[in-house]
């Protein structure tokens, strides 16, 4: 077994750290923002693969990690703890629209028949919704329940005291792995009041998402590419709540609670491998732009099998 730092404390190093732990490894995190301080404790969050390469692998991350999912959501005794559940939505598009290319990663999509304009075609299935905050806390006491560690420290560079280096420092790559292909992608959101809805709902233009949580609703939202700001801008938000409107009108008179932006680590792909570092076994997981969490599981077991390997 190994000595293993994961450096980063977002949803895939939570993720892969409890991976390694449960295949008994010896696993430290350790990472500049703690669980709730993180990009991923921005995600809406909806089991959807976004602005994520190669089609081919995430549809395969994205499988593993929507069984894990469904998994949780069904044997955890109480949803409140882990903070997953499934639920059936709708995403509506103007236009006709080929079926989804990760289709196969989820059972019983079917095509949406009726729907008022502007939309001409859809689709309806059900996916895991994850509420971040809550979420974030399960993996944390899941990580030192089985006797890992989190630590606060800003890296200038990836360790070389470990048998294994995890490198799941999301947008910090640039830094960490010497990576200018990672960018950020912002994503702005607004939460409102709970108004009673117990669907989520997705359009492609904007993009627009709608989705319930236990006490609020999360609307998005934007990605822009290459924007580093992570103030709030109140025409954007404005802009989001009109859009997600024509979707759910109750939206319109909803009671807004807060805004948040987070930057996105997108990269051309999803960078999971291997590679040697003066003697140190670097296993690098970043730039899973759109849906670390929807890739969560998927990648945190392919890391724990290279990990394993020797
Ligand atoms: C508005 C918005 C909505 C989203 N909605 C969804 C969704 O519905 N579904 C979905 O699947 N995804 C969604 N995402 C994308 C998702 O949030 C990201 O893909 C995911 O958070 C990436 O996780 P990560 O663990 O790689 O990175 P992060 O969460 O950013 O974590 C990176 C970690 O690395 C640490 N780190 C970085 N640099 C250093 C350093 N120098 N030293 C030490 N530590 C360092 C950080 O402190 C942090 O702990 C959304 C994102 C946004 C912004």
């Amino acid at each position: 077994m190994s000595r293993v730092i994961v450096v980063g404390a977002g949803v895939v190093g939570l993720s892969c750290a409890v991976r390694l732990l449960e295949g008994g490894h010896h696993v430290d995190i350790v990472a500049r923002d703690l669980p709730l301080e993180t990009t991923s404790s921005v995600a809406a969050a909806i089991w959807y693969p976004y602005r994520a390469f190669p089609f081919e692998r995430v549809t395969g991350w994205s499988a593993t990690a929507y069984t894990e999912f469904a998994r949780l959501a069904a044997d955890e005794p109480d949803e409140a703890d882990v903070g997953v559940r499934m639920v059936e939505g709708t995403q509506l598009h103007r236009e006709r629209t080929a079926d989804p290319w990760w289709m196969s990663a989820v059972p019983g999509l079917t095509r949406v028949t009726t729907m008022a304009e502007p939309y001409v075609d859809g689709w309806s299935f059900v996916t895991p919704l994850i509420e971040m905050p809550v979420y974030l806390r399960w993996l944390t006491s899941r990580v030192e329940g089985l006797g890992g560690t989190i630590t606060r420290m800003a890296l200038n560079g990836l360790p070389d005291q470990a048998d294994v280096v995890v490198n799941a420092s999301g947008l910090g790559a640039r830094l960490m792995a010497e990576d200018p292909s990672v960018v950020p992608v912002r994503g702005q959101v607004v939460y409102v009041e709970q108004v009673g809805l117990d669907r989520w709902w997705l359009d492609g233009d904007g993009p627009t998402y709608i989705v319930p949580r236990s006490k609020d609703i999360v609307v998005g939202g934007t990605d822009e590419e290459g924007e580093w700001s992570r103030t709030p801008d109140p025409r954007t938000a404005a802009h989001i709540l009109d859009r997600a409107a024509h979707l759910v009108p109750e939206l319109r008179s909803a009671r807004v609670i807060r805004h948040k932006v987070g930057l996105r680590p997108a990269r051309g792909q999803v960078r999971l491998e291997e590679v040697g570092v003066d003697g140190t076994r670097i296993v690098h997981c970043y730039g899973h732009g759109g849906a670390g969490v929807t890739l969560s599981w998927g990648c945190a077991d392919e890391v724990a099998e290279i990990v394993g390997r020797r």
